[in-house]
């Protein structure tokens, strides 16, 4: 019977599945021509990712927020999430009462 991975084991490949696919994409837009680039971005800028609908932007105790407009997901910046994971939890109520 085979073991239960552990968490660390777990943890270990979910980075490295992580890494793995992060390479993948790092190569396709090394062959992406500049002006594709720019074309993604215009298309997709503060677009939700599930939806594709207007992204409205909410900023809270110096973390910004994008809530879809639609389908009310809420998307994160890199590093914030870990500024949300460090709020208070009176404070992290009050930022999620926000977007009620
Ligand atoms: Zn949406």
């Amino acid at each position: 019977m085979a073991k239960k991975p552990s968490e660390k084991e777990e943890e270990y490949f979910a980075r490295m599945e992580f890494e793995r696919r992060k390479k993948t994409e790092e190569e396709k837009h090394k062959n992406m021509a500049t002006e594709e680039k720019k074309r993604l971005k215009e298309l997709h800028f503060m677009k939700c990712p599930k939806c594709g609908m207007e992204l409205i932007e909410i900023d809270y105790q110096k973390i910004k927020v994008d809530k879809c407009s639609s389908c009310q997901g809420v998307w994160l910046d890199a590093g914030e999430l870990e500024a949300v994971s460090n709020l208070e939890s009176s404070t992290l109520d009050k930022f999620f009462s926000i977007f009620r």
